[in-house]
């Protein structure tokens, strides 16, 4: 099952959220069709086959998407069609996230492209969203010029591709004056030679250059290198051997192809590309992909801040932080700001955790009244009990209402996901019998999850440990790789927000700079590879 978007979530967000562009004289994209299949109506042609269920997909939609000629406004389809313009507008919405829809409402005549390069603009126009209609994708390829050299036989290929499609220069000799003045090279045994005089020439003329490299088992597309804003060719390509055989001849055209379509997607910005972040190594005869990103190599002398020998690669770090980063603004797809309103991935908002079977633990209500006003200060510095941990628990990691499709959190969570966890461990009864405990942020309750005192390791002089943890699952369920660092950072946020309930109730809390994973794993019955520790914090 794919993922499921709603009409009523679309429309309620979409005239608040600038990334949702509904078109203001909406057109049927070149290529794509609507046909009923079934209780459903079915649409082809786009980046993905969708369905549309429910009665106004059987019964309107249709004749909406019939109706949209480019030249109706929302009100002129909504008197035509007899419908209610908010229904219009939110079938329209849907519509146009699904990547039916392009705008109607643009200035002069269309370019002169062939028809099949307009009809693949416009059709997967949809799958980014930078591009309010195919016309615009074709005039970015207007402006943008190529140069593509190295390799001839693969050179050749490729700009034969690219003919028609922009300007195309078959060597480096003048720098374009267009937009995207790109340069590829592609890599093979005989051409590598020539990349080091050009890499150099590309960096001092701040072109953008797009190495492609070929041998007889794969070819890789990739790094794309720019001064302004990437690693450096050499710090992208650390750990690769030079090419030791040729391409197959019968994969020239494969290859160049390949080439050439991500150009294409990098200049008109209508199709997704895993540039300009990620190279892409294709298996030439199982077209298997492996996606890496660059990353820079502490000590470049070219682009790292670090002085010092040169390290042989980088960082598991910087790899991690490369491979999640966000490219610059002009290489952003607005289309996957959607998932957002995904209803899988809504619902996690909803998702809390319980731990059935353990014992409930009641807290006091919140008493969120005693934040107001001025720091306590020394006479009002007050004891550790369990009215205070319960605020500093609801504040850090608990729900603060819940109303119509939105959950409201005291404390920024990305997402709207809560991810991180608190348990506490007890060594005062005075406060709680000692154990372990879960907060279930759902009804502000604890689960008693380990029975006794904490072991050695975790003795201390504090009555109470608040340990964080990131719910690494619930992140990657909607963002991936991505979601690890999310998970830290709102695990950083509950805990900023506890350290400052502290303060204002007067209570010491000390940071742990160090702890023993394995001990607290252990101990609070979790796994460290779904569940890290993020942070421990003495309270009280
Ligand atoms: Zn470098």
């Amino acid at each position: 099952m794919g993922a499921e978007l709603r009409g009523d979530t679309l429309g309620r967000v979409a005239r608040r959220d600038k990334q949702i562009a509904v078109p203001v004289r909406p057109v049927l994209r070149k290529g794509v069709r609507l046909r009923r299949s079934g209780d459903a109506v079915i649409l082809d042609g786009a980046e993905k086959r969708q369905a549309f269920t429910g009665r106004f997909a059987r019964e309107g939609l249709g004749r909406l998407a019939a109706a949209c000629d480019g030249t109706a406004t929302h009100a002129e389809l909504a008197a035509a069609l007899g419908l209610d313009e908010a229904a219009v507008y939110k079938s329209l919405a849907l519509l146009w996230a699904s990547g039916a829809l392009e705008e109607g409402d643009r200035e002069g005549p269309d370019p002169a492209v062939p028809p099949e390069l307009a009809c693949l603009l416009s059709r997967l126009g949809g799958s980014t969203g930078v591009n309010p209609s195919w016309t615009d994708a074709a005039a970015r390829l207007g402006r943008a010029a190529v140069a593509v050299v190295g390799d001839r036989a693969l050179a050749e290929a490729a700009a034969a591709c690219l003919d028609g499609v922009c300007e195309v220069a078959r060597d480096t000799g003048r720098p374009s004056d267009a937009d995207g003045a790109l340069v590829v090279f592609f890599e093979t045994r005989n051409s590598r030679p020539e990349l080091a005089a050009l890499r150099d020439r590309c960096r001092t003329e701040g072109r953008a250059l797009l190495r492609v490299r070929a041998d007889g088992a794969s070819m890789t597309l990739g790094p794309y290198v720019d001064p302004a804003f990437t690693p450096c060719l050499e710090c992208g390509v650390s750990g690769e051997e030079a090419p030791t055989d040729d391409p197959p001849p019968h994969s020239t055209g494969l290859i160049a192809g390949l080439a050439a379509h991500h150009v294409l997607a990098l200049l008109s910005r209508a199709v997704r590309t895993h540039l300009p972040l990620d190279s892409g190594t294709v298996d030439l005869s199982t077209l298997a992909t492996r996606y890496r990103p660059s990353a820079v190599r502490p000590g470049c002398p070219t682009c790292s801040f670090s002085e010092g020998p040169v390290a042989p690669a980088p960082t598991a770090g910087a790899l991690y932080e490369a491979a999640v980063a966000l490219p610059p603004r002009a290489f952003l797809d607005t289309m996957g700001h959607l998932a957002h309103f995904q209803s899988s991935n809504v619902e996690l908002q909803w998702r809390f955790r319980t731990w059935p079977g353990r014992p409930r633990v009641e807290l006091p209500e919140a008493d969120v009244a005693r934040l107001a006003g001025a720091p306590s200060g020394e006479e009002g510095r007050t004891g550790l009990g369990r009215p205070e941990l319960a605020l500093l628990l609801a504040i850090a990691f608990g729900i603060r209402e819940r109303t119509d499709g939105w959950v409201q959190r005291w404390t920024a969570a990305g997402g709207n996901i809560s991810s991180a966890t608190a348990y506490l461990i007890s060594r005062d009864e005075d406060v709680l019998p000692a154990g372990g405990y879960a907060y279930r942020e759902k009804d502000h309750t604890l689960a008693r999850v380990a029975d006794g005192g904490p072991p050695g390791g975790l003795r201390g002089k504090a009555p109470v440990a608040l340990v964080v943890t990131a719910d690494l699952a619930k992140m990657a369920a909607k963002y991936g790789t991505f979601g690890f660092r999310l998970a830290l950072g709102n695990a950083g946020c509950a805990l900023s927000s506890a350290r400052t309930v502290a303060d204002r109730l007067g209570l010491a809390v000390s940071l742990a700079p160090d702890w023993d994973d394995g001990l607290l794993s252990g101990y609070l019955g979790l796994t460290p590879s779904e569940e890290p520790v993020a942070a421990v914090m003495e309270v009280g």
